[in-house]
């Protein structure tokens, strides 16, 4: 065992840099960045920029996604030595949807102050813009690359009343809001594109009016997406062929999702369900 000095152990400061506009890194974390002994970042080269445009000449070393662990080990030895250590990510505040959580957890464990430094987020940022009037949100973060898994997760989410925050990049944005029209509906959504940067773009609308404009413009960018709840219409039915029709008619759900739904709801047989859902959306089919 290391005999610790706990007089001299250091502190980790868990610091938010800008999300593109360099004019929002705050006072408090300027300060800290040149007062630490170290500063631990996602990609040195990204926050050498940083560092540069601000005259700031802390010596860096990298903490990126697959070294967390074997970094965070080493980092809070430094600290229990007596360092001070700002943590970085490349944009926005450590921790959301960026490495960071592994080393505070470690430091805390470790009895070393955790100092967190609020700044720029693309989260908090759409959020703000959007209007949300309830005020109540759930952040996911990124969405799973893979379309089952993407649907299974947004299927999940179908009776929620929060409005859901998505963080996705520009080359899946359009594959995702596909998944959302499907799977949720046409409900109102909003997505904050470019945040803060020259070409900011914000928009709100349908789903499917979102997806038209994800199809036809170059989408550049990292995108927040915010699906807003559904409609609070309630199912109305007094068999289970009316809810199925319910679903069929006032709904984006594919047969499959419907039938889910319906016998999870009624607590039925799903295979029974799906039968007669089949039958009814083949004898409306014949019908249109
Ligand atoms: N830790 C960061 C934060 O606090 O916002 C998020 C890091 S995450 C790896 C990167 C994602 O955040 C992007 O793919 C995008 O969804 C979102 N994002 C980051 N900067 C953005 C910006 N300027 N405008 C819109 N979304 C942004």
């Amino acid at each position: 065992m290391i005999p610790i000095n706990f007089t001299t152990v250091g502190t980790l400061y868990v610091v938010a840099t800008p999300i593109g506009n360099l004019e929002d890194i705050t006072l408090r974390a300027l300060r800290i960045l040149k007062e630490v002994d170290l500063i631990a970042a996602e990609d040195t080269r990204h926050t050498k920029q940083l560092l540069n445009h601000f005259d700031i000449h802390t010596p860096l070393i990298s903490y990126y996604r697959e070294k967390e662990a074997e970094r965070s080990e080493e980092l809070v030895q430094k600290m229990l030595a007596g360092e001070t250590i700002a943590l970085v990510s490349d944009a926005g505040t450590p921790g959301i949807s960026d490495p960071g959580a592994v080393l505070v957890k470690k430091a805390r464990t470790a009895g070393i102050t955790i100092v967190p430094l609020p700044g720029p987020s693309a989260l908090t940022a759409a959020l703000s813009a959007a209007g949300i009037t309830d005020g109540t949100f759930l952040f996911l973060g990124f969405p799973p690359a893979r379309k089952g898994q993407r649907q299974k997760l947004l299927s999940s989410f179908v009776d929620s009343s929060w409005s859901l925050v998505f963080y996705e990049s520009p080359h899946r944005i359009q594959a995702f809001l596909a998944d959302v029209l499907a799977i949720l509906g046409d409900r109102q959504a909003f997505w904050g594109r470019e945040l803060t940067k020259l070409y900011e773009d914000l928009q709100e609308g349908p789903v499917s009016h979102l997806l038209e404009l994800a199809s036809t413009k170059k989408n550049r960018g990292e995108f927040v997406l915010i699906i807003h709840p559904g409609s609070s219409q309630q199912v109305t039915g007094e068999s289970v062929e009316d809810i199925l029709l319910w679903y069929k008619e006032n709904t984006e759900l594919s047969l499959k999702d419907v039938s889910r739904r319906v016998a999870k709801d009624l607590g039925v047989s799903r295979s029974n369900v799906y039968q007669m859902a089949l039958e009814l959306w083949a004898v409306s089919k014949e019908e249109s």
